[in-house]
C-alpha cells in the first residue's frame, strides 16, 4: 500500500509541536504493516540544511505563481519529498511566522501550494510512484483534499487529520481567485466558511475520512464547547470521523538509552533517576529538599492552561513543591512565570525557549509533569512522562483523559493508576488534584507504584499504527 502524507512539519527535520512528532513517527510504525508512506514537506531552510542528499524528481514551472521542484531524500528512516519552492519557503523565521513572530501574510498561498503539489503527486506526477491514498495533516495540508475533490481526483481516498481544531487557516474571500479552483469550490460544500475561505473547513468537507488524535477529542469537537464553530460540519460527518490516539517514538524517548539525560534508568531501577533529578535541580537552580519537583514542558498559552499554573505557583511552593518550567509563547504568561520565579528563587525555575535535549532531562528528572490544558487533542508530554516515571497530572480532557488513569482509590487498589486527572479545569481543580499528589508523594510505595504502572503503559505506535492501517484498508475497499 502506498500512502502520501502531506505535512507542514515532520520530526526530526522541522518541529514546532506534536504534529511533527506524529508525522515523523507514523511512517516508521506503518512500515511494519507493509505500508510505504512518503512525506511531502516544505523546503524550509532548516529542512534543506538537514537533508544530506536530495534528488530532483519533478518540476513545476508555475506552482501558484512560483517555480518549484520536488526533491526526494531519505532521512532517518523517512522517505521524504521536499517541496523546494524558494519563493514560498526559503526565508528567515519559523515555518509559519517571521523572525518577529508574525504570521507570514502569504501563508494561504504557501500552504495551498504545498497542498496543490501533493495533489499533483496523487495524480501521478512522480515517475514510478503514485499513492493509493493521500493523508493530509491540519489546515496547512487540508487543501489537498479540496484540490483532489475539485480537480478530478475524487476517486482517490483522502484523509484529513485534525491535530488541533483551534488552527483553521481562515482567509478573506479575495484569495479564492488565486487558488485556481473552479467557482463551485467556493460554496458551503467546499471552502466557503462564513463568507471566508476556510482551509481546514474545506478539508473536513471534502476528505473521504476525518481523523483526530484521540477518541475523547473526537467526541468533544462535535460540541459547541470544543468545536470552534465547526461542530455542525463535524456532526454531519460523524460517520467518517475516528479518533486514534497518538503514540510516541519509543526509540527517541527511551530512558534506558536517552543520550540527553544524566543517567539512564528503567522501571526496575528507578533509584537511578536521582542523578537526573539532581541534574535538573542544578539546571534550574533549585534548592535541595524533599518536596516534589513539578515540571512543565509546553507552549506557554491559554490553551495549555499556563495562566492556571501562574495562579497556583505560590500555593505549590507553600506546600513544599517546586516548579521547573521549559517553554515559550504568550508574553504575558512568560512574564507571570518569570515573576513567580523571582518571588520564589530556588523553588520556581524557568527556561524560556525551545530546547529538545532539556525537555528529555525534565521528563527524566522531575517527579511529576503538570498539564492543565483547557483542551488537548492528544498531548504528547503526558506520554513521555508515563514512559519516564514522571507522573502526569492532567486536566480531564481530550487525549489526556484517554491516556492517563487517575489514581483514585479503586484504580490504586487495582494497581492500574498511572497519574492524576482533574476537573473542573481551573486553579481550584488543579489544587484539589495536587492535594492528592502531595499525599501520594508522602507514601513512597504508592508513588513508586504509580510510576511503575505508568512505565508499563503502552505508549508506542504499535496499536495506533494498526488502527491507521485498518482505516487505510477500509478506504481502499471502497474504491
Ligand atoms: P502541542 O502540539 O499542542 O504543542 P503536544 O503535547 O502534542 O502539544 O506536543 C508538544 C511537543 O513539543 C512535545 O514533543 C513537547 O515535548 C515539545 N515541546 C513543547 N515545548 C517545548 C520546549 N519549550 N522545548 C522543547 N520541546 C518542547
Amino acid at each position: 500500500m502506498k500512502i502520501l502524507s502531506v505535512a507542514s512539519e515532520v520530526f526530526p527535520l522541522i518541529k514546532t509541536g506534536g504534529l511533527a512528532d506524529v508525522a515523523g513517527a507514523l511512517p516508521i510504525a506503518l512500515a511494519g504493516h507493509g505500508i510505504h508512506m512518503r512525506t511531502l514537506v516544505p523546503g524550509y531552510p532548516a529542512v534543506m540544511q538537514r537533508l544530506a542528499k536530495t534528488e530532483p524528481v519533478a518540476t513545476f514551472e508555475d506552482l501558484l505563481g512560483e517555480p518549484a521542484r520536488i526533491l526526494a531524500a531519505k532521512h532517518e528512516g523517512l522517505d521524504i519529498l521536499v517541496l523546494d519552492a524558494p519563493g514560498f519557503f526559503d526565508r528567515q523565521g519559523g515555518p509559519y511566522t517571521d523572525a518577529t513572530g508574525k504570521d507570514f501574510v502569504d501563508n494561504w498561498q504557501r500552504f495551498a501550494a504545498l497542498s496543490l503539489a501533493g495533489t499533483e503527486i496523487a495524480r501521478g506526477l512522480l515517475p514510478g510512484w503514485q499513492p493509493d491514498i493521500v493523508h493530509a495533516h491540519d489546515w496547512q495540508a487540508a487543501m489537498t483534499a479540496v484540490y483532489m475533490r475539485y480537480t478530478g481526483l475524487r476517486h482517490i481516498p483522502s484523509i484529513v487529520t485534525v491535530h488541533n481544531l483551534a488552527f483553521q487557516g481562515q482567509f478573506g474571500p479575495e484569495i479564492f481567485a488565486d487558488l485556481r479552483l473552479p467557482a463551485e469550490a467556493f460554496t458551503v460544500d467546499g471552502l466557503e466558511y462564513y463568507g471566508d475561505v476556510g482551509f481546514l473547513k474545506g478539508g473536513l468537507r471534502t476528505a473521504w475520512s476525518i481523523t483526530t488524535v484521540s477518541p475523547t477529542y473526537a467526541h468533544e469537537i462535535m460540541t459547541p464547547e470544543y468545536g470552534m464553530g465547526l461542530e455542525g460540519l463535524i456532526n454531519d460527518r460523524a460517520a467518517d470521523l475516528v479518533g486514534i490516539v497518538n503514540g510516541i517514538d519509543t526509540a527517541v524517548w527511551d530512558p534506558q538509552t536517552d543520550a540527553h539525560i544524566a543517567r539512564p534508568f528503567a522501571a526496575g531501577s528507578l533509584k537511578k533517576r536521582a542523578a537526573n533529578r539532581q541534574a535538573l535541580i542544578e539546571r534550574f537552580n533549585l534548592v535541595e529538599d524533599d518536596g516534589p519537583i513539578f515540571c512543565i514542558v509546553s507552549r506557554l498559552t491559554w490553551q495549555k492552561g499556563i495562566d492556571i499554573i501562574a495562579e497556583v505557583a505560590d500555593w505549590i511552593v507553600q506546600h513544599g513543591g517546586k516548579l521547573a518550567v521549559l517553554g515559550s509563547g504568550d508574553q504575558g504568561l512568560e512574564g507571570a512565570l518569570l515573576a513567580a520565579a523571582s518571588r520564589h528563587r530556588g523553588h520556581v525555575g524557568i527556561v524560556i525557549g525551545y530546547n529538545e535535549p532539556l525537555s528529555h532531562l525534565m521528563q527524566a528528572g522531575a517527579d511529576a509533569i503538570l498539564i492543565p490544558s483547557r483542551f488537548e487533542p492528544c498531548g504528547l508530554t503526558q506520554l513521555y512522562g508515563l514512559r519516564y516515571g514522571c507522573i502526569p497530572v492532567v486536566a480531564r480532557t481530550g487525549g489526556l483523559a484517554d491516556t492517563v488513569i487517575d489514581a483514585n482509590e479503586a484504580a490504586l487498589s487495582a494497581r492500574v493508576a498511572t497519574g492524576f486527572q482533574f476537573t473542573p479545569i481551573n486553579a481550584e481543580g488543579l489544587r484539589q488534584a495536587l492535594r492528592r499528589v502531595f499525599r501520594a508523594w508522602h507514601e513512597p510505595k504508592i508513588w513508586a507504584r504509580i510510576q511503575n504502572q505508568g512505565m508499563k503503559s503502552d505508549v508506542s505506535w504499535e496499536n495506533s499504527a494498526a488502527r491507521y492501517a485498518d482505516l487505510y484498508s477500509s478506504l481502499l475497499s471502497r474504491v
